[in-house]
């Protein structure tokens, strides 16, 4: 009971009491919203994993090697501003930054190694100038090709070399590849052919252009050098239309002399491509056990050598495929390598450089591991310039055969050996061929390691690829050395 007059409170309102933990501010993330925006920076758990890998789809065993495979932010960016803000942010927390477009290089190329800021660009996408009269363009990194042939394609004009990737990967990403084979290289030239100059953004935080001989050590610098926000290439006129001619052969050996004297043509071809049976299944089918070479013409002013072309086939016992067989080539242009991907749990590959001369070679040495392995094996082989081609060996795996996984990657880790030793090498750098770099491309790999190390001495652009790698080669051989040997060994004992 209370007493009169007694003066009765009530409790005071109080908040609930959490139970959780006050979760700590994450200045990281607040300086990188400061930069970009809320909508443009993330820290999600969904994010960071749609971000922190490509399409190649490696087992989880595949990602020990690695530190922190994870990025901890994923930035997307608009604006050279913007970009060196989030350098910035980067370099203060000591955190590393990686520079992403489309993601198709694949081989970790534009995954983290060691978390930090997975920085997209492809907001980045205007077409900035078309001079047609000095035939340049002027774009910004995450220009798509289909955008920029659109925009090209008003003025009559065209790049006039792209990717088979082409629909996902973005001008910026290639650049970062160092795209030396593409639909177009054989006659209009390379990457770096077509390359006036690039603005970049240093790990400084300074913006600098890059122009004549220095744009060699840019191109196909994976983004450990800065960050690429500009680029000014060549741009040609667009033929009219294009012929495709498509060969069947029965005999390797034949498809590769061929594919050989075709590139030794004066005329080079927009598109030369060469396949086996069973990669060809997936997309536009060959009758069994044959091979094929398809080659791209323009039709105008300089239409396709034919008579010399039917010769070489002639002498080699080829056959032709058929007007609508070549029309379904070209078409099939951006599709064919992808389409296998669907037919098997993951596509393991691996893509060289070599020289044209040396594709039999190679490739003879892959069909006899392929037998002997029992490994579902295929190949492609696409041409780079007149005198190297990008070979792309690929397995067909169930990840969860570990052994014939890594036995597969054994018997690819041969063969990228065997192009080293022929004065090639791995095609795509990436994180995981960089254990190769040193051996295959000595020149560039020292000058690449001393630009770096002056230019990001704290190493805060996507480290652990091109001039340094987690894991050595010397490691990785014998890994993959040993594993071959087991799975034979262990067939052996099996039978
Ligand atoms: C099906 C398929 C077909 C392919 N065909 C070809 C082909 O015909 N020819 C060929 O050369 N390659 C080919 N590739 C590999 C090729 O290199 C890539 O597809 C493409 O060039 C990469 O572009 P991307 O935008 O996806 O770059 P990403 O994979 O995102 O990035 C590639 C590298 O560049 C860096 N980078 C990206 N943007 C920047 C930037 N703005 N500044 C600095 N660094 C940056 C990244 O960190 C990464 O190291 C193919 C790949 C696939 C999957």
């Amino acid at each position: 009971m209370t007493e009169e007059n007694e003066v009765v409170t009530e409790p005071a309102a109080t908040e609930p009491v959490s139970l959780e933990p006050t979760p700590e501010v994450d200045s990281v993330l607040v300086q990188l919203v400061g930069v970009v925006g809320k909508e443009n920076a993330s820290d999600t758990e969904l994010e960071r994993i749609v971000y922190s890998g490509d399409p190649s789809s490696l087992p989880q065993f595949h990602y020990r090697w690695k530190q922190r495979y994870l990025a901890d932010y994923v930035v997307r960016v608009q604006t050279i501003e913007e970009v060196k803000g989030v350098i910035g942010v980067a370099r203060n927390h000591g955190i590393p930054v990686i520079p992403r477009g489309g993601a198709s290089s694949c081989l970790g190329s534009s995954s983290p190694s060691r978390g930090g800021i997975s920085l997209d660009l492809k907001k980045m996408n205007k077409v900035l100038e078309v001079d047609q009269a000095k035939g340049m363009v002027r774009v910004e990194p995450g220009v798509t090709f289909t955008a920029l042939d659109v925009e090209l394609g008003k003025h009559g004009m065209e790049l006039g070399i792209y990717p088979s990737s082409a629909k996902s990967a973005v001008i910026g990403g290639w650049i970062g590849c160092g795209g030396k084979a593409g639909i177009g290289t054989p006659c209009n030239g390379t990457l770096l052919d077509n390359l006036v100059s690039l603005k970049v953004i240093l790990p400084d935080g300074s913006e600098t252009t890059i122009e004549g001989a220095n744009l060699d050590l840019y191109n196909g610098s994976y983004g450990i050098l800065g960050v690429i926000v500009e680029a000014t290439l060549a741009i040609r006129r667009k033929p009219a239309s294009i012929k495709t001619l498509s060969y069947g052969f029965s005999r390797l050996e034949h498809v590769c002399n061929t594919m050989v004297r075709v590139t030794q043509l004066e005329q080079k071809p927009i598109y030369l491509k060469i396949a086996d049976f069973d990669f060809q299944s997936y997309s536009n089918p060959l009758e069994k056990g044959k091979y094929v070479l398809s080659v791209t013409y323009p039709e105008e002013t300089q239409s396709a050598p034919v008579t010399d072309i039917e010769q070489a086939v002639a002498e080699s016992g080829g056959t032709y495929l058929g007007d609508s067989y070549g029309t379904k080539e070209w078409d099939l242009r951006y599709d064919c390598e992808f389409n296998p991907k669907e037919h098997c749990d993951t596509l393991m590959f691996q893509e060289l450089w070599v020289d044209v001369e040396n594709v039999y070679d190679i490739l003879k040495a892959y069909e006899k591991h392929k037998k002997s392995h029992k490994v579902p094996s295929i190949w492609f082989g696409m041409l780079g310039t007149s005198s190297m081609m990008r070979l792309e060996l690929m397995a067909m795996l169930n990840p969860d055969k570990y052994l014939e996984f890594i036995a597969s990657k054994g018997i690819l880790h041969k063969m990228v050996k065997r192009a080293i030793k022929q004065g090639g090498g791995p095609y795509t750098i990436g994180l995981q061929n960089s254990i190769y770099m040193k051996k295959a491309y000595p020149e560039r790999h020292s000058r690449l390691k001393e630009l770096k190390k002056s230019a990001d001495p704290s190493g805060i652009m996507n480290p652990d690829r091109v001039t340094s790698c987690m894991t050595s080669y010397g490691r990785m051989n014998i890994l993959f050395v040993m594993a071959a040997a087991f799975r034979r060994l262990g067939k052996y004992v099996a039978r």
